[in-house]
């Protein structure tokens, strides 16, 4: 199991503002239809069992479930896994929140699932390695795996540490630490040594003043990575 207690307790605190749209979150809420997008493009959510891997409140969670997806999400976080229940009651969805980690999912429910979305999360585990590596064991031979997390370079410590945290204010202060951010090719390495094949890259950016959102293929900040379980 790869975890890091600090990251967990800081997504305690921010899980009773996770669903104010105006709020700490609002780039997750802005960004998320174009996550959904990129999923919806590459699989046929009605009916598909989707695992949503370090879900935090669910904000992808119950799109992918208000999509007709069948979905089971894990979080470590236990204030994030209540405020995912509580706001899935209000939304009339049925999700199974299980505040579990994958490494124990993957024991119990081996190859079970058709796709695994885990965003925004890579980059908050001290091996990320180990949670691909969870990942591969869950999904169904030939199951799709989608990622999003922010590369190391000049760029994303000027945009997502320096200006979202520090002059924009838009996340809170440590949100992010730049060594854990993670090089397209880190991940393809590590994709590759769980029998897990890169297909697609995409950039994912985001305008903090029109609260735009949108997908190029420039991958030098934020990021959606699409992969397939091979063997
Ligand atoms: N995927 C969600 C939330 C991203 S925030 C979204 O994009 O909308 C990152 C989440 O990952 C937090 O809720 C945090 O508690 C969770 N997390 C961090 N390390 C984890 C781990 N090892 N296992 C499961 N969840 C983890």
């Amino acid at each position: 199991m790869s975890v890091d207690a600090r990251e967990i307790a800081k997504f305690d605190e921010q899980a009773a503002s996770w669903w104010d749209r105006n709020g700490p979150s609002r780039a997750l809420h802005d960004l998320n239809p174009q996550r959904l997008a990129f999923v919806q493009e590459r699989l046929q959510l009605k009916g598909a069992r989707v695992l949503d891997l370090g879900c935090g409140g669910g904000i992808l969670s119950e799109a992918l479930a208000a999509a007709g997806a069948e979905v089971t999400a894990i979080d470590l976080s236990s204030e994030q896994i209540d405020i995912a229940r509580l706001h899935a009651m209000e939304s009339g969805l049925e999700i199974e929140y299980l505040k579990q980690s994958s490494s124990d999912l993957a024991r119990e429910r081996p190859q079970h699932f058709d796709a695994i979305t885990c965003m925004e999360m890579l980059e908050h585990v001290p091996d990320p390695e180990a949670i691909l590596a969870d990942c591969r064991a869950l999904l169904k031979p030939e199951g799709k795996l989608f990622l999003s997390t922010i590369n190391r370079g000049p760029r994303s410590f000027a945009l997502a540490i320096v200006a979202a945290e520090h002059v924009l204010r838009l996340l809170p202060k440590g949100t992010h630490r730049y060594s854990l951010f993670l090089k397209p090719s880190e991940i393809d390495r590590g994709l590759r040594r769980h029998g897990l094949a890169l297909r697609t890259l995409e950039g994912l950016h985001y305008d903090p003043f029109g609260r735009r959102a949108w997908r190029n293929s420039d991958v030098g900040v934020n990021y959606l990575a699409y992969a397939e379980r091979v063997e």
